[in-house]
């Protein structure tokens, strides 16, 4: 490994280390874990630093994206457009027809609504688009992480309508039915939660296919967990490649003869490992007996979607952490520079003896991350993002966010077209 102390004297701190062996080695064991022959979504969300897609790409994933931003990274890291997988509940028009004009065929769509936007962008340009459904179909299941679905839900359509749409799909002459999209957790908290899961997407499917709905593309999602901001290792999941095998002989023939196709989604699982937060310690100071370590970063780098209090707090322990049992380490509450309370890191963290001068390293912040955070902030500038290969040194980027100033839009309106036949959009320039 590169030596950090060195890292953060040329390039800065706050600082994010991203190492690509580890998301090879990731996939590699995500592989292990599921059927020969599963195809593999990186989901760019995750992380779309074009190294670590990248990295992705070379062992056989392809990209499930969800914005114009993220079909762009995809293609700078390499993956073939065509296959890319467009998703999300809310997609405007521009949005689809830039993607399609970029040469993505492939989307999920969420709704009718979502599905007639697919297709009228198909026609106008003149070109078949294939659909997968997105499913809100599977019943509530228990000891999850993040749950997406099973009961009412901004995701996907209903079981009672996909029959529906499905025919709407195969009616239109832009669009063609693929299958079928579930993903209705993420992180799942152990191995049989997630088996569990898989069962109920697939006897949502099989009820699907027995209707009479299409199925080339099974995409039965994911809720591969990783650990975030604490240390630890990715979670084995040594009998689910068996046991996924036998729930889909039971219920999706075909599938070993790729009809339908299986595909499974992961960002966390791919990305997490590979990332570590490297933070300076600015202040080391006491208030009424607790001690606050203040960081050069907070979450403007990390954890800012835990700062909206929407997910469970943030409570990252760097590296530098000991077990309280060791003599010398001192319970912190570490926080950021930022001027609000929410700004806290972790609370009653053990470092050993902080110091002014001193870094702490956050692990297993690859996935969610940088991206995820609150990075405009009061301003700070974003970390440098310094990518390895084992000891090599592949790249040291900084995002960059600036004002310029907009054009009116041709047509005199960004708002959603309504939901009736196309009104021809003016072509550009
Ligand atoms: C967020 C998301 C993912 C990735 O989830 P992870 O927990 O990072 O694996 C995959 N698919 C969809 C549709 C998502 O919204």
């Amino acid at each position: 490994m590169p030596d950090i102390a060195e890292l953060v004297r040329e390039f800065g701190s706050p600082l994010y280390l991203y190492d690509l062996r580890r998301v090879r080695e990731s996939v590699a064991s995500l592989r292990r874990a599921l059927p020969p022959g599963t195809h593999i979504y990186y989901s760019l969300k995750a992380n779309p630093h074009p190294d670590i897609a990248a990295a992705a790409r070379a062992e056989g994933c392809d990209a499930e994206v969800t914005s114009r931003r993220e079909v762009a990274d995809a293609v700078m890291a390499g993956f073939p457009v065509g296959e890319c997988l467009y998703t999300g509940p809310g997609k405007s028009e521009e949005a689809i027809a830039w993607a399609v004009q970029e040469g993505v065929r492939r989307f999920s769509v969420e709704s009718e609504t979502d599905f007639l936007r697919v297709a009228r962008t198909a026609h106008r340009v003149r070109e078949t688009v294939r659909c997968l459904i997105r499913v809100n179909g599977t019943e509530a299941g228990g000891g999850v992480g993040l749950r997406m679905s099973g009961g009412p839900s901004q995701f996907g359509v209903d079981l009672a309508d996909v029959g529906r749409l499905a025919r709407s799909v195969q009616e239109h002459p832009n669009t063609e039915m693929d299958g079928l999209h579930f993903f209705p957790l993420t992180n799942a908290k152990d191995e049989e939660s997630l088996l569990d899961e898989f069962s109920r997407t697939l006897r949502a499917a099989a009820a699907l296919r027995a209707e009479g709905v299409p199925i080339d593309r099974l995409d039965i999602g994911g809720g591969f967990a990783a650990p975030f901001a604490v240390p630890g290792e990715l979670p084995e999941y040594g009998t689910t490649a068996d046991r996924l095998a036998t729930a889909l002989d039971e219920h999706m023939v075909g599938w070993r003869e790729g009809a339908p196709r299986i595909s499974v989604e992961s960002g966390r699982y791919v990305a997490a490992g590979c990332g570590t937060l490297v933070l300076g310690i600015l202040d080391v100071k006491r208030s009424h007996g607790r001690a606050y370590a203040v960081l050069d970063g907070g979450v403007n780098c990390l954890g800012g979607m835990s700062a909206t209090g929407r997910l469970l707090p943030l409570s990252a322990v760097p590296l530098e952490a000991a077990d309280s049992s060791t003599g010398g380490t001192e319970a912190v509450h570490m926080v950021g520079p930022l001027c609000t309370p929410v700004d806290v890191l972790g609370r009653g963290v053990p470092l050993v003896e902080p110091r002014v001068g001193g870094l702490v390293r956050v692990p297993n912040v690859g996935a969610y991350g940088l991206t995820a955070s609150l990075l405009a902030f009061l301003g700070h500038p974003a970390p440098a993002e310094v990518v390895v290969d084992g000891g090599r040194l592949v790249s040291a980027t900084r995002l960059e966010l600036e004002r310029r100033p907009v054009a009116p839009s041709p047509r005199g309106s960004r708002a959603p077209q309504p939901d009736r036949p196309a009104v021809r959009m003016r072509s550009r320039g």
